[in-house]
């Protein structure tokens, strides 16, 4: 027996790509006995395994998944078993935007950031093409509620080179789960930041070698740096959506409530109607931004609304 540990980068359901720490790539199979238990041992993409090649024949098996850091999953409501993992050992989700081009659509950048600490996964913001606004007033007016929250906002051009030195270095040796609207430039900026690494070619090659399947679930891509790391390709985290984030968890995913939470009169508070509600006069006083507030009403309602159907 050959035996190896290695990062599974994509799969098919079937056949998996396991990439080893020297840079090799095989396609290996689950082995049997680990299918049979149980949908809480599904593979996905980011996971750390063990394979081995068998001395009679040359297929990879893989033989063990290791305890995972993070995942990102969509869950099923109300089943224990029916979460959809996305990608496994998730180290980061960075949430691009553009200053401009197209305009910044901060609804859904705050659903993303709810999917992030839904997963219990950091976060950061980039806002790229800031070159297309004059001055950085602008870009702070963008950036402030999301830094009083708590996040690292990056702003980054790649046509200026603004900010890239930066965000090499928060890329370097994670696994980062990258996401955001199409046409703010996330292909350009990994591809700046990492000459060589292009996620559209990894895309259409991962489909191609698979034949008539294709990828299954997120696709690592290497990072080509001696401190390695992965840029993870989520086939939009939209999809993976906030379904199974119960409406009344929602508040502490929006990390500026949180020292306002369990002041309401009512334990249950929803921080909608209710008299008495620590956050609205958090947001009152402007100490709470009254956009984010309003992205907290807007996704408790469609929580809500989810709820019913279960
Ligand atoms: P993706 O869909 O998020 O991967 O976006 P792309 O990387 O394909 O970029 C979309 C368009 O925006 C392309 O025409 C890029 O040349 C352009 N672009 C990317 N980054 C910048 C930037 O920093 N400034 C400007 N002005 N244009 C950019
Ligand atoms: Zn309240």
């Amino acid at each position: 027996m050959n035996d190896s540990r290695g990062i599974v980068l994509s799969g098919t359901g079937g056949l998996w790509n396991v990439r080893t720490s020297s840079g090799e790539t095989h396609e290996a199979s689950l082995r049997g006995r680990l299918k049979q238990e149980g949908a809480t041992l599904k593979l996905a993409a980011g996971d750390e395994v063990s394979f081995a090649r068998g001395e009679a024949s040359d297929a990879w098996t893989i033989t063990e998944i290791h305890p995972r850091r993070s995942v990102l999953a969509r869950r099923a409501p109300g089943k224990a078993h029916g979460e959809r993992i996305v990608a496994a050992n998730v180290d980061q989700v960075l949430v691009t935007f553009a200053a401009a081009n197209p305009e910044p659509h901060l609804r859904m950048l705050d659903r993303f950031l709810v999917i992030a600490e839904g997963n219990d996964i950091s976060a950061r913001v980039v806002l790229n093409k800031v070159d297309l606004v004059g001055g950085s007033a602008g870009v702070d007016a963008l950036a402030i509620d999301y830094e009083r929250a708590g996040y690292a906002v990056h702003r980054t051009s790649v046509k200026q080179d603004v900010g890239l030195v930066e965000l090499r270095a928060v890329l370097a040796g994670r696994t980062t789960a990258l996401t955001g609207p199409s046409g703010v430039g996330k292909s350009s900026l990994v591809n700046a930041l990492f000459p060589g690494l292009d996620l559209r070619t990894a895309e259409i090659s991962a489909s191609v070698n698979k034949g008539r399947h294709t990828t299954v679930g997120a696709l690592l891509v290497p990072i080509p740096d001696a401190a390695g790391g992965f840029v993870v390709d989520t086939p939009g985290l939209r999809e993976v959506g906030m379904w199974g984030l119960p409406s009344a968890n929602l508040d502490r995913c929006f990390p500026e409530f949180r020292p306002f939470l369990g002041q309401c009169k009512f334990d249950d508070c929803s921080h909608d109607h209710e008299p008495t509600c620590a956050l609205r006069s958090a947001v009152e006083a402007r100490k709470v931004s009254a956009a984010r507030y309003e992205s907290y009403l807007k996704l408790r309602s469609e929580l809500a609304e989810a709820e019913k159907s279960w």
